[in-house]
């Protein structure tokens, strides 16, 4: 079944498709690390203020704000994120990174379009609803401590109802849509570690205190965290991403670095892994006599959808594309500062399906990443059907 407020979102989207990939592509050409989005921002600002929007700059950074009134109602908002990664784009197109070791590679550029595309839409059609339609424009997401706290400290949630927003998703097809209630993307802590032994002739070991021995103790003993410590029925990782000690074959290393990842969505678990993470890391150095110096940087909160709100999302995607393109999300890893706004306001999180099987095939961060762009049209429309269904059906 189709209803007929859907319809009217696919024709607008539909019509003015082709500015919305040239948006896309604009920014895909000239993509802004996190915390830098400065040009980004003035992009999205100009043109929200060209749609006749009430816009505020530099919210928690470099966040743009846009608010869409029209008389009394409730207020839902929608948000994308703009920043892009520390990569070099490898792909060969017309619309590749203009800058050097700068990349679109997660589709934030295709959020930001999409939402800009929203923006304008629901300005055009104020028939449909009533009440405040706030659009965010969040900065840094891929870097904790991100965007999202900072614009909500800064009050861009003030008032707010409801919250959306989508990640476009190439593990998922092209015309798809992925919902799930309650936990979706995992809680992320991240550490950063010096040890210090001693170092000395590569011959006498006895006189030093060898930091590549400790530092691969260490990668082994933290593989029991998840194996042995935490239950089996929790979803956790331990990840070592960087080892590095020594520099040459007859020198005792006088120091290792070790930088990692660890996940979890039970907040119980996440203490138990931060307990036992640090518990091997100062018994092994005390073994061997060593010092350390640990930075463990907690990160965002594991991602949690409200069980109504996720309801509603599959009951709109269902009205917009049929029940047969709405499918159930799995759990997964990656975290997302989205997770922040879940904690201050009901909404939910929602992936769109962005594979095609050709150039869009790789998987997130890759160089070659890029994505299928008519997924724009099946975001775009699922924002406008969620915001209209939230406001005129609170
Ligand atoms: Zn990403
Ligand atoms: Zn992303």
């Amino acid at each position: 079944m189709i209803n007929t407020t859907a319809s009217v979102w696919k024709e607008a989207l539909a019509s003015r498709y082709e500015e919305t990939v040239a948006w896309r592509r604009h920014l895909h050409r000239h993509p802004e690390v996190s915390y830098e989005e400065r040009q980004t921002a003035l992009f999205v600002a100009e043109k929200l203020e060209s749609f006749g929007l009430e816009v505020t700059a530099g919210v928690g950074g470099h966040g743009v704000v846009g608010s869409l009134k029209n008389g009394a109602g409730p207020v839902v908002a929608l948000r994308a994120d703009m920043d892009a990664l520390a990569i070099q784009d490898e792909k060969a197109c017309e619309y590749a990174s203009t800058v050097p070791g700068v990349m679109h590679a997660c589709g934030h550029d295709a959020h930001t379009a999409t939402l800009l595309s929203v923006a304008r839409a629901m300005a055009e059609h104020r028939e449909e609803w009533s009440g405040e339609v706030r659009f965010v424009f969040q900065p840094a997401e891929e870097v904790s401590p991100g965007g999202a706290q900072a614009m909500i400290k800064e009050g861009a949630l003030q008032g707010v109802d409801r919250m959306y927003g989508v990640h476009l998703w190439t593990p998922i097809p092209s015309g798809m849509v992925a919902v799930r209630p309650g936990p979706m993307m995992a809680a992320v802590d991240d550490f950063f570690l010096t040890v210090y032994g001693r170092g000395g002739h590569g011959g006498m070991p006895h006189l030093c205190t060898d930091a590549v021995v400790i530092g691969a103790q260490l990668v082994q003993q933290w593989q029991t965290i998840v194996s042995r410590s935490v239950s089996p029925l929790q979803p956790a990782v331990v990840s070592v991403g960087a080892l590095q000690a020594g520099s040459t074959q007859n020198v005792i290393a006088d120091r290792a670095v070790l930088k990692g990842t660890i996940r979890s969505f039970d907040p119980a678990a996440r203490e138990l892994l931060r307990v036992r993470f640090e518990t091997i890391l100062q018994h092994t150095c005390a073994m061997h006599g060593a010092e350390y110096e640990l930075e463990y940087r907690v990160g965002y909160p594991a991602l949690v959808n409200h069980e109504s709100e996720a309801e509603r999302v599959r009951r709109v995607a269902a009205g917009c594309f049929g029940a047969e393109r709405v499918q159930e999300a799995d759990m997964l890893m990656p975290a997302e500062d989205f997770a922040y706004y879940m904690k201050e306001v009901p909404g939910c999180f929602v992936l769109v399906g962005a594979g095609n099987g050709e150039a869009a095939s790789y998987p997130h961060h890759h160089p070659r990443f890029d994505i299928d762009e008519p997924a724009m049209l099946t975001a775009g429309e699922l924002l406008a059907g969620l915001a209209c269904d939230a406001l005129m059906n609170p």
